[in-house]
């Protein structure tokens, strides 16, 4: 589904991804785990392109994201609506919610889906009653944002990716703003989706729910990816001893 070639990416002078390769394949869960700095929100941005890369490649469903060839062989930009179209197919939630303050639930919920998709409103509406009785807030779907938890809030959040029915969810730490007895009913969300089919890639620090979940997972440190396995064997025999020294500081 998505092809990760080669790829690539500087902050001005600082190379913070350094040759990621990755395959991510229909159904998977990708925990994506490292340091502080690693380079993992950087490398999940340059999935849907909200942050440019220098080189390599990156193809979703095998059309490059970014990029459109040209005869010369120089990389072109592709065309602001057609990276739009092609991010509407991968979901992203981030540590911070993100919902619009000024809507309710089932407002911010239909947006993405008249507004971008233009559906009819109405089947729109029972779609986002739907998504939002099954992220548990079915009661709460006339509230505003700022009067609920975090914890509410990240579930809202999630149906409103869900709404634009994406084919990959892309998290980023959606638990790490949360105070910790809101955590389980965001994960109790994202395990979910994960037992539904849904292909996703989580970075995370919340170490339990990779190896329940996942089912592969990628180690990132230094902009580099040091290893890349099945959850069992990263966390039961990690190969490489920077990935090992990882899982003991934080374990
Ligand atoms: P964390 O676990 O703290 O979220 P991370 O693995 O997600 O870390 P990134 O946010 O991808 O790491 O950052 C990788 C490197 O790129 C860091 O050195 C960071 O300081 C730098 N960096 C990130 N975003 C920018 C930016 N917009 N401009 C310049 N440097 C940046
Ligand atoms: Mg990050």
């Amino acid at each position: 589904m998505l092809s990760i070639k080669s790829l690539g990416k500087s902050y001005d002078k600082l190379r913070v991804l350094k040759d990621i390769n990755l395959e991510i394949n229909t159904k998977d869960i990708v925990a994506l785990i490292g340091p502080s700095g690693s380079g993992k929100s950087t490398l999940l941005k340059c999935l849907n392109f909200l942050e440019p890369y220098d080189e390599g490649e990156v193809h979703f469903n095998g059309e490059l994201v970014g990029y459109s060839k040209s005869a010369s062989k120089v990389r072109k930009m592709a065309p602001q609506a057609e990276i739009n179209r092609l991010r509407t197919r991968m979901g992203m939630v981030f540590q911070n919610f993100n919902l619009f303050p000024h809507m309710t639930l089932i407002e911010n919920v239909i947006e993405g889906p008249v507004h971008v998709l233009k559906k009819p409103a109405d089947e729109v509406r029972q779609m986002a009653t739907e998504l939002l009785h099954r992220v548990g807030l079915g009661d709460k779907l006339d509230v505003k944002p700022t009067r609920l938890s975090g914890g509410q809030q990240q579930r809202a959040a999630i149906a409103r990716s869900l709404a634009m029915k994406p084919e990959l969810m892309l998290f980023d730490e959606p638990t790490s703003a949360l105070d910790p007895e809101l955590v389980g009913e965001v994960l109790a969300v994202m395990r979910d989706l994960a037992g539904d089919g849904m292909t996703m890639v989580i970075v995370t620090h919340e170490m339990s729910f990779a190896r329940e979940v996942a089912s592969r997972v990628v180690f990132m440190e230094g902009g580099y990816l040091v290893e890349d396995g099945s959850a069992e064997q990263i966390f039961t025999a990690p190969m490489n001893p920077r990935t090992k020294s990882f899982l003991s500081r934080v374990n």
